[in-house]
């Protein structure tokens, strides 16, 4: 069925408009967001909304679900094979690299706020376009670094005064632990493969650990009493995460090891960690995911270089808050409605309206040329603070009615300082 055939058009399948309200409420997130990595030192980065395909190929790697299943790959007029950004990581590690950021001071920081686009089975908090507030810090491998990255996404979360929430935290070792380790792994799941899900079949051989992220039924139970990497560290890599938890635990912040957690990308090398609810469970509850990523630049043609990073889903982070009773009330966008009366008196309107917003006051016209009745029912529904109602009469006579529209109370003012009235009044209000 092709939604084209409609008659009505519709948001594509797993897509959805932000409207006001939620638009509110992700604005809100972002404003948080953007001042905590302000006073962390990130800068603020926007790279394409779409690069070649075999960035990501290469980058995210073509054994995870993000490369194999979820792009949107569309070939464009001039032959190119091009990707809308399945994540934001890999693009920001194509942008220190062609600006040659390995020439500013190290570790560069930057800050982004991006749509993201998988080709995923939509349902509640997995959408096919979704936003995410994302940070790197690249250029230097520090296990202080580390922690200041994770105390960046703890503290945008406290300051949205989520208190509900936990870090979980693991080290996935690099390409040499995982020598000692992929075949433990590729031990434990051997008896059981022709039990587990096709795909994950199909990665035993080539990516065995993301076995351990499966989030198929079919594989789950087998994930039980997996060997863990954790515990399968070269001294070096332990120590690291040992360091890793020691800065955590000199910040202050909680965070609960969680052995299983290997993150879906392939770039990934020692700190991983995911901030989640601490009393839902389930696959679509991480409200923010990150790691290491020692690994990523070389594999874009780079020089080694280390980094670290995570993105915050915004979607997921608004339904939290609002699960919480901690999403911010749907603003006033209107402070006066201006109400007119009879011939001429839209053009006074028009000229007070003008006036108040050079005020910094926001204010609107009732529109429509309806009665004034149905104009001031308008203006209580809006929930704007007062009305102005300006008739023919009052045009004669130089003067407007203003009228407090939590407490009926009504006044006439000369035309002339009805914009410094209404400036008096708003900034009186704005102080209760
Ligand atoms: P998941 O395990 O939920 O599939 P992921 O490991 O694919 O997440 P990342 O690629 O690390 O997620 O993305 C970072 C964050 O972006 C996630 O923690 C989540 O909050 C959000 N996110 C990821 N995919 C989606 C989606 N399809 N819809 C909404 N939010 C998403
Ligand atoms: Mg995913």
């Amino acid at each position: 069925m092709s939604s084209s055939s409609n008659r009505q058009f519709q948001t594509p399948r797993g897509t959805r408009d932000l409207l006001p309200e939620e638009y509110a409420i992700h604005r809100h997130i972002l404003s948080h967001a953007r001042e905590q990595a302000r006073l962390a030192g990130f800068g603020f980065i926007e790279p394409p909304t779409f690069e070649y395909a075999d960035l990501f190929a290469r980058g995210v790697g073509e054994g995870t679900d993000i490369v194999e299943k979820e792009m949107y790959i569309f070939e464009d007029r001039g032959g190119d094979r091009l990707a809308l950004r399945p994540e934001g990581t890999a693009s920001v590690c194509r942008a220190y690299l062609q600006h040659g950021m390995a020439n500013l001071s190290q570790p560069v920081k930057l800050a982004y706020h991006l749509p993201i686009f998988r080709y995923e089975r939509p349902q509640a908090g997995r959408f096919r376009q979704h936003t995410q507030f994302g940070v790197e810090a690249i250029g230097v491998r520090d296990a202080a670094l580390d922690a200041e990255v994770i105390d960046l996404g703890w503290r945008i979360a406290q300051s949205l005064g989520l208190t509900d929430l936990k870090i979980l935290l693991n080290s996935i070792g690099d390409v040499e632990d995982r020598r000692a380790y992929v075949p433990l792994l590729q031990k434990h799941f051997e008896p059981h493969l022709d039990l587990i899900a096709p795909d994950d079949q199909a990665r035993w051989g080539r990516a065995p650990m993301r076995l351990l992220d499966s989030k198929d039924e079919r594989t789950k139970p087998y994930q039980i009493g997996a060997p863990v990497i954790a515990q399968h560290l070269r001294p070096e890599s332990a120590a690291y995460y040992d360091s890793v938890k020691s800065h955590l635990e000199a910040l202050g912040i909680p965070y609960e090891e969680r052995p299983s957690l290997v993150r879906g990308l392939d770039y990934y090398t020692h700190t991983v960690f995911e901030i989640v609810p601490a009393h839902a469970d389930g696959s679509q509850v991480t409200v923010l995911a990150g790691g290491r990523y020692d690994g990523l630049i070389e594999q874009i043609g780079g020089p080694p270089t280390p980094g670290i990073g995570f993105g915050m889903g915004i979607e997921r982070m608004a339904h939290h808050l609002r699960e919480q009773g901690l999403a911010p009330e749907e603003p006033v966008t209107t402070a006066v409605l201006i109400a007119t009366l009879g011939e001429g008196a839209d053009i006074m309107a028009t000229k007070i309206a003008g006036d108040l917003r050079r005020r910094g006051i926001a204010a609107t016209l009732a529109f429509g040329g309806r009665s004034l009745k149905a104009q001031l029912r308008q203006a209580n529904r809006s929930g704007a603070r007062f009305a102005v109602i300006a008739g023919a009469r009052d045009l004669a006579e130089q003067r407007v009615t203003i009228r407090d529209l939590q407490t009926a109370e009504q006044r006439q003012v000369p035309l002339d300082q009805t914009v410094g009235e209404l400036a008096n009044l708003s900034y009186t209000q704005s102080q209760d």
